[in-house]
């Protein structure tokens, strides 16, 4: 299981974390990244943190309730 944030600060929209996991991420009215869940045990969540340019997302490796 994944805890999950976004320093919106840093994002610039590019949407690759959306790709890579939309069943967590979405583009915002905004234009920028926001999460769909705070929690997730897709390993998609590694990835889209892995491949983010900005370096926005960051993940932590929580016990499953
Ligand atoms: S991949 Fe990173 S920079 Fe791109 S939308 Fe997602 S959080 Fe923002």
């Amino acid at each position: 299981m994944y805890r999950i944030s976004i320093d919106r600060s840093l994002c610039n929209g590019y949407g690759v974390c959306e790709a890579v996991a939309p069943d967590v991420f979405a583009l915002g009215d905004d234009g920028l990244a926001v999460l769909r869940t705070g929690v997730s045990e897709d390993d998609a969540v590694k990835e889209a943190c892995d491949s983010c340019p900005m370096g926005a997302i960051s993940i932590a490796r929580v016990e499953a309730a």
